[in-house]
C-alpha cells in the first residue's frame, strides 16, 4: 500500500471520541440568569476553571458556557502531551522570560503534580500516565541542541537523559533519528477522557452548564458583566473568557491570537510484533526537534498517533470547520511515518483530523483582567495548553479574587500580548517566518529575520 492509500478510507473525526461514551447534551441557556460567575468556553480552561472556583466557593452560582460541545475544540482534539510546563518548555522560559525562568520551571512541575492529585481526589480517569517524552534529533545541529537542552534542564534540576546509538534504539529504532534526549518526568492524557472526567465533575459539583450556548456578547452591566446569547443573557459578578482560538468577544484580542491548523492521523491498532520491529518499548511520547516537528505516541490499544510538521494559517484568519481536514496534510504526514518507520509499511490509518491552535507571538499563554477587573482571560497556549490550562485557570480565580499571588503576578501572564500585524502583512510575515524555519530544518542556520524577531521577544510555533 503507498503512503497515500494508506489514510483514504480514515475517519474525519478525532480517534479520542471513540474512547469515550456519549454523554447527553446539556441544554442550551434560553433565560435570562444571574449568576456569581460565568464562565464562557468549555474546553479544559472553562472546565478546569469551573472546577477549581467551586473549591474556592462552595456556594457560589457558577454558570459554564460552551457554543458547541465541551471539548469539540482543541481540548478535544491534541495529542494529549501533558507537559511538567506552563512555559512551553524550559528553553522558552529561558529566552524570553529569563529573570522568572526558575520560578516557571518549578510552577510547571508544580502544576503538573497539582493536575494529577486533581484527578485523583474528582476521581478522574484522564488517561493519565506519568510514562515520559523521547525527543529526537534527525541531524547533526538538532543533536547539538539536545545537548544544550539536557544542559539546560540540568540547571533547573530537570531530569532528562542523553540518548544515541544502540540507547536510542532500545528505545527507539528508526533510521530517520540519530540522537534522542528521555525526559522521565512528562505525562500523557487521552484528551477526551479528560474532557468528559472534568465535564462529569464540573455537573456533579452543581455547575450549571450549558452546551449549544454561544456568547454574542459581552458588556458591563453597573458593578456586573452581561453576557448575550440568542434566547437568554447571563448577568454575572464576574466572568472568565476561557475561548482559545476562536474570535475573541473582546476586540484587542482578536490581533493577539493567531488561528493555526494542525492535523494528526491514527493508525490502527498495532501488534507486540510491529511495535518491536520499531523498538518502541515504553509508553512515552515521541516528539522530533525540528521548527516542524512531529509529535507521536500510543493509546491504549496500542495505535500510533502521528501529528503535526505542517502547520497551516489561512489568509484572513480563517477558521472554517471545512478546514479542519487537509488531504495534502494527510499525505505528507502519511509520508514521513512512512520515512521514520519502514518497518511499518502497510499499516492502515484510521483517523485523521485537524484542530485549531491559538498562538501567540510570545509562544506562551497570557492572562489578566478586562472590564474593570471583572472579567479574567486566559489565552495563547500555542500548542502546550493540556497542563498550562490548568494553571490560568487557577491565576484567574486568583485575579479574580483581587489577590496578588506567585501566579498571578507572573511577567509570562501579564505582559503585553504582542499584536499580529493586519493582513496582508500577516499572511506574509507568517509565511516567511515558515519558510526560514523551515530552510533552518534542512540546513541548520537560522536567517536574519528569525534573529530579529527572537531579539524582539517574538516567535512562531505550534
Ligand atoms: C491538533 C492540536 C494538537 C495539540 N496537541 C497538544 C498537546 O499534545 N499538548 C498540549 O499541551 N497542547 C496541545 N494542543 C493545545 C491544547 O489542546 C490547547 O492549548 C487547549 O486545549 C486549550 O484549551 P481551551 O479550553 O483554552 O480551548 P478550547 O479547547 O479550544 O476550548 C475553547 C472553547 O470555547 C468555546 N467558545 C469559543 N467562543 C465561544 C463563545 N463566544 N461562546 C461560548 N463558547 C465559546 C469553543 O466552542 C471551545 O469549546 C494541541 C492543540 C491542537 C489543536
Amino acid at each position: 500500500m503507498s503512503s497515500n492509500q494508506s489514510f483514504e478510507t480514515a475517519i474525519r473525526a478525532p480517534y479520542w471520541r471513540e474512547t469515550v461514551a456519549d454523554a447527553p447534551r446539556c441544554k442550551p441557556l434560553a433565560a435570562d440568569v444571574a449568576c456569581d460567575l460565568a464562565i464562557i468556553g468549555g474546553g479544559f480552561t472553562g472546565l478546569w476553571t469551573a472546577l477549581k472556583a467551586r473549591e474556592r466557593w462552595p456556594d457560589a452560582r457558577i454558570v459554564l458556557l460552551e457554543a458547541d460541545t465541551c471539548g469539540n475544540a482543541a481540548s478535544g482534539r491534541n495529542g494529549g502531551f501533558c507537559a511538567p510546563s506552563i512555559s512551553h518548555g524550559v528553553g522558552n522560559a529561558v529566552a524570553r522570560w529569563p529573570k522568572e525562568a526558575e520560578t516557571l520551571v518549578r510552577l510547571g512541575r508544580e502544576n503538573l503534580d497539582g493536575l494529577e492529585a486533581d484527578l485523583s481526589a474528582w476521581s478522574i480517569d484522564g488517561g493519565f500516565e506519568r510514562s515520559g517524552k523521547l525527543t529526537l534529533a534527525a541531524t547533526p545541529w538538532q543533536a547539538d541542541g539536545l545537548k544544550a537542552m539536557r544542559d539546560s534542564y540540568a540547571r533547573f534540576g530537570v531530569a532528562s537523559t542523553l540518548l544515541e546509538g544502540d540507547a536510542l534504539k532500545e528505545h527507539l529504532d528508526t533510521p530517520k533519528y540519530a540522537a534522542g534526549l528521555f525526559e522521565p518526568n512528562y505525562a500523557l492524557v487521552n484528551p477526551a477522557k479528560l474532557v468528559a472526567g472534568l465535564r462529569r465533575a464540573c455537573i456533579e459539583a452543581g455547575v450549571a452548564l450549558h452546551e449549544g450556548s454561544p456568547v454574542t456578547g459581552i458588556a458591563r452591566d453597573g458593578a456586573h458583566v452581561r453576557l448575550s446569547l440568542a434566547a437568554g443573557s447571563v448577568t454575572a459578578k464576574q466572568a472568565v473568557m476561557a475561548t482559545n482560538a476562536a474570535v475573541s468577544l473582546i476586540r484587542r484580542f482578536r490581533t493577539a491570537i493567531l488561528p493555526i491548523f494542525d492535523y494528526s492521523l491514527m493508525t490502527e491498532p498495532l501488534s507486540d510484533d510491529q511495535l518491536g520491529a520499531i523498538g518502541w518499548r515504553g509508553r512515552y511520547g515521541v516528539v522530533d526537534s525540528g521548527n516542524q516537528f512531529h509529535y507521536s505516541r500510543k493509546t491504549d490499544d496500542n495505535r500510533i498517533l502521528w501529528a503535526g510538521f505542517d502547520a497551516i494559517y489561512h489568509f484572513g484568519s480563517k477558521r472554517d470547520a471545512a478546514l479542519l481536514h487537509r488531504p495534502e496534510t494527510y499525505a505528507r504526514l502519511a509520508a514521513t511515518f512512512a520515512e521514520a518507520f519502514p518497518a511499518l509499511s502497510g499499516v492502515r490509518f484510521t483517523h485523521a483530523w485537524g484542530g485549531i491552535i491559538d498562538t501567540s507571538a510570545r509562544t506562551t499563554f497570557f492572562a489578566g483582567t478586562a472590564f474593570g477587573g471583572t472579567v479574567a482571560y486566559a489565552l495563547g497556549f500555542t500548542g502546550q495548553g493540556v497542563s498550562a490550562t490548568r494553571f490560568a485557570a487557577l491565576a484567574m480565580l486568583d485575579m479574580l479574587e483581587g489577590r496578588k499571588t506567585e501566579r498571578s503576578e507572573l511577567r509570562m501572564l501579564r505582559s503585553f500580548a504582542v499584536p499580529f500585524p493586519p493582513e496582508p502583512l500577516r499572511s506574509l510575515a507568517v509565511a516567511r517566518a515558515q519558510r526560514d524555519l523551515a530552510l533552518e530544518d534542512r540546513t541548520g542556520r537560522r536567517s536574519l529575520f528569525l534573529r530579529g524577531l527572537d531579539r524582539l521577544g517574538i516567535g512562531f510555533a505550534s
